[in-house]
Formats: C-alpha cells, sequence, structure tokens
C-alpha cells in the first residue's frame, strides 16, 4: 500500500489545513517535552510569529533511564492542545502505549510514533485503526526496508494519514548522537508515495548541526523539517544539548527561508 509502484501520485496528508507532501517545505518544531504551559506558549508564540503552524512537544517521553524525566503524559497532551487552540497551530505528540491512542485523537493533530516504537506492531496497527495523521520514526537501527513495512502495517489498516520521518540511525560513529542517513530522504520518497521528513534534532544531537543539516535535508527533497526549540535549554528536562532557543530557531528560519527553502510565512 505504500508503495509508488501502486500509487504514482504523491499523498498528501492535510494536518489543519498544512497539506505536507504538497511541495511546499514546512518546519515542524517545538520543545523535546512538555515541560509547563509558560514553556509551550511561549514556543508556540515565537513559531506563529515566524509561520509555523507546526508544533510538537512530548508528552510521553520514551527514555533511554527509568530515572530520567518521562513526560507529563496527558496533563502534557492538555497543555498542547490548549496551545494549538490558542494559536491556531496543528500539534503532534507522540503516543508510546496502543491503550492512550483513543484518548490521544481528541487532543493531537498528529499522532507521532517514536523511533523506539517502530516495530511495535500493535501500537501501529492501533494508529492505523483511526484516521488521524500519523507521523513514523524510523526506528534506530532500522533499514529501509523494515521502515518501510513498518509504515505498511499503519496503511494496512486502513490509514492513508502517515508521514515517514528519517531521525538517523545507529552507526560507529560517535561526534553525531546518530547518523543522519540523509539518502534515505530521497528513496523513501522514491520507493513510497508518502511525504517524507528528517529530523535535524535527534540525528545530530548537536546545536550546531542544526541549520546545516536542515539545509542539506531540506535540499535532497525533505517534505518537512523537524528542530526542538525551547525558551531555556539550558534548563529542558531533556535533550538540553540540542534544542535551540528562541534567538537562535529565528535565525535558523531567517537562513532557510534566505536561502528560499521554505514556505513562506505569514
Ligand atoms: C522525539 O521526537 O521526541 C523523539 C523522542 O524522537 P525519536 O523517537 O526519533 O528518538
Ligand atoms: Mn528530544
Amino acid at each position: 500500500l505504500v508503495s509508488r509502484k501502486k500509487h504514482p501520485d504523491n499523498t498528501v496528508v492535510d494536518v489543519k489545513g498544512e497539506k505536507i507532501g504538497d511541495g511546499l517545505q514546512r518546519l515542524i518544531a517545538g520543545p523535546c517535552s512538555v515541560e509547563s504551559e509558560e514553556q509551550v506558549f511561549a514556543v508556540a508564540e515565537a513559531l506563529k510569529k515566524r509561520g509555523v503552524n507546526l508544533l510538537r512537544g512530548g508528552a510521553y517521553k520514551p527514555r533511554s533511564s527509568p530515572y530520567d524525566f518521562q513526560g507529563l503524559g496527558v496533563e502534557g497532551l492538555e497543555i498542547l492542545k490548549k496551545a494549538g487552540d490558542r494559536y491556531d497551530m496543528a500539534v503532534i505528540s507522540e503516543i508510546v502505549t496502543p491503550t492512550d491512542v483513543e484518548k490521544a485523537v481528541d487532543y493531537l493533530d498528529v499522532i507521532q510514533i517514536g523511533a523506539r516504537n517502530m516495530q511495535n506492531f500493535e501500537l501501529l496497527k492501533e494508529v492505523g485503526s483511526t484516521k488521524k495523521p500519523i507521523l513514523l520514526k524510523r526506528g534506530l537501527s532500522a533499514s529501509i526496508s523494515e521502515f518501510i513495512h513498518a509504515a505498511e502495517y499503519v496503511m494496512s489498516r486502513g490509514n492513508t494519514n502517515l508521514m515517514l520521518c528519517e531521525r538517523g540511525i545507529r552507526t560507529y560513529e560517535t561526534a553525531t548522537r546518530n547518523t543522519l542517513d540523509i539518502s534515505a530522504v530521497p528513496i523513501l520518497k522514491q520507493e513510497t508515495h508518502l511525504p517524507v521528513l528528517a529530523d535535524v534534532t535527534h540525528s545530530t544531537g548537536r546545536r550546531d548541526l542544526l541549520l546545516p543539516a536542515a539545509k542539506a535535508a531540506l535540499a535532497i527533497g525533505a517534505d518537512a523539517v523537524m528542530a526542538e526549540v525551547h525558551p531555556d535549554p539550558a534548563v529542558a528536562l531533556s535533550d538540553s544539548a540540542q534544542q535551540m532557543d528562541i534567538e537562535q530557531f529565528n535565525t535558523f528560519i531567517s537562513t532557510l527561508r534566505d536561502a528560499q527553502l521554505l514556505k513562506d510565512g505569514v
């Protein structure tokens, strides 16, 4: 179902009026974790000012250590929904448990399936049974073929509102947190008809690489770039080394727009 051979036209996923995959390139931004209403509203306001309508934020955080911040859960989803209503933005957040999907549908415009759950087949089937747009991330050690099969799981249940996101893979390289597999973007565009995104934050794990990685991803044909923005990354409860503050975000988006790589802002 995801193969371009069977479906030559690009799939366009309508996320609250943002038509992802329509040929214009977009930014999805927001904090790693939802920490408070103030924090999310501060980021949402800054993004909205620059014409970004797609707000991300984690409420259920799949952390490597059980002692790290695990997210605010449903309270985080409530904060996101409030921000989406207040600033007229679409909100995107990860769900990690099949039983949370039904509830998440009421709060979110896009359900994200994180890298660690790319092969959580019960979760894939559950989100595939909804009509919600789904953002499926590539697993940390997943081949492109395994990634495409995971997408097939979602679609096989009837949900065609699916987007794929390259987010870096595990390699021997230690200079970056993961290795951004930039060629996965055109391969996924060729092999499937789905919108393809690139997450520059989790792939690089380095704030100084966000801009060059975003330029590369957009130049190679990504439909959107995802990047993390926090009002004060130094005190962030997760991913503090790689989130941009609001000033850095403003420079980031201006540089991409000057290079004519992004959809015009409002
Ligand atoms: C995220 O986007 O919040 C996240 C945890 O990313 P990934 O699943 O790609 O590690
Ligand atoms: Mn993060």
